[in-house]
């Protein structure tokens, strides 16, 4: 009862938020945008996403997506040290690893 549609607009239009002419695309009651420009349809309790937006979410997903070539070196080297059974390479390759890690952390 306390989550009323009205109760989250009258909360809504406390923090500056503005009530828009366009309806909600899914259940076309006035939506709200928030100083931030976020908008906001209080009936569904929930954010609306325009293409604008969309654009937005593209350039953060491309930034999370980092090659790091060192770490793919580690997990080969990972791989051969499993299926190594030469004592004096299994040696070599932990060896390798350490200093590939080493090298990954400084940054
Ligand atoms: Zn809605």
């Amino acid at each position: 009862m306390n989550d009323s549609p009205i109760k989250r607009a009258a909360e809504l239009l406390l923090k500056g938020a503005q009530m828009l002419n366009q309806p909600c695309p899914i259940c076309i009651s006035p939506i709200y945008k928030l100083p931030d420009s976020t908008l906001f349809c209080t009936t569904c309790d929930k954010k609306l996403i325009y293409e604008k937006d969309n654009a937005l979410t593209n350039k953060t997903q491309t930034n999370t997506k980092i090659n790091n070539p060192i770490l793919n070196k580690i997990k080969e080297l990972t791989n051969m040290l499993e299926q190594e059974k030469d004592l004096a390479k299994i040696v070599e390759i932990a060896d390798t690893i350490k200093k590939l890690e080493m090298i990954d952390s400084s940054g």
